[in-house]
């Protein structure tokens, strides 16, 4: 595997945690950067494995500080990824990867230009019109609302380096894994 950033982005609800997760368990040598968050923690997380998770006042010392390669605001809280963390195991010769949203995506590419970016897409629309329909819980009117929403998605995918159609986990994750170099 090569050492180097590399970032997983994508829609939401793609499953880009649980590709990252199956990668990382399959290649105990890539070092999974863990964020920090004003999200409170789910059921089952554990402070400083799945984040760090903070006080809104701790984080924006950590803005203030520069402490972040990037950090974004989703879903009505602010996540962010420590610079420190990622320097410590790219000087080790780690392959880094950051499993974050779109937003962070773009601020990673300006900001560490070396970066790789991955963007990890649903089915095509097509897919998606077919398994949306043949499951009839949605009324036309929606399923054309989430294939806008789609399209909207794919279009934010052209900023990446590479695609990744996450159609089946085993070809998702082998496909990631190339891409590090495995
Ligand atoms: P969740 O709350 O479900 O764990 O994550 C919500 C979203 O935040 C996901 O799309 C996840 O990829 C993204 N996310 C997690 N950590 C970071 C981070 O450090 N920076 C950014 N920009 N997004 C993140």
């Amino acid at each position: 595997m090569r050492t180097g950033l590399y970032v997983v982005s994508g829609p939401g609800g793609v499953g880009k945690g649980t590709v990252v997760a199956t990668m990382a368990r399959r290649h105990p040598e890539i070092v999974v950067s863990v964020s920090s968050t004003t999200r409170p923690p789910r059921p089952g997380e554990v402070d400083g494995v799945h984040y760090h998770f903070l006080e809104d006042e701790a984080f924006d010392a950590l803005i203030a500080s520069n402490s972040f390669l990037e950090w974004a605001a989703f879903g009505g809280h602010r996540y962010g990824t420590p610079w420190a963390s990622v320097c410590t195991a790219l000087a080790e010769g780690h392959p880094v990867v950051l499993e974050i949203d779109v937003q962070g995506a773009a601020q990673v590419r300006e900001r560490f230009p070396g970066a790789v970016l991955i963007f990890l897409e649903a089915p095509s629309p097509e897919a998606l019109a077919e398994r949306l329909s043949t499951r009839g819980t949605d009324d036309p009117e929606r399923i054309a609302e989430r294939l806008r929403l789609a399209e909207a998605e794919m279009a934010q995918g052209r900023d990446f380096d590479h695609l990744v159609v996450n159609d089946n986990l085993n070809r998702a994750v082998g496909a990631l894994t190339r891409i590090l170099g495995g």
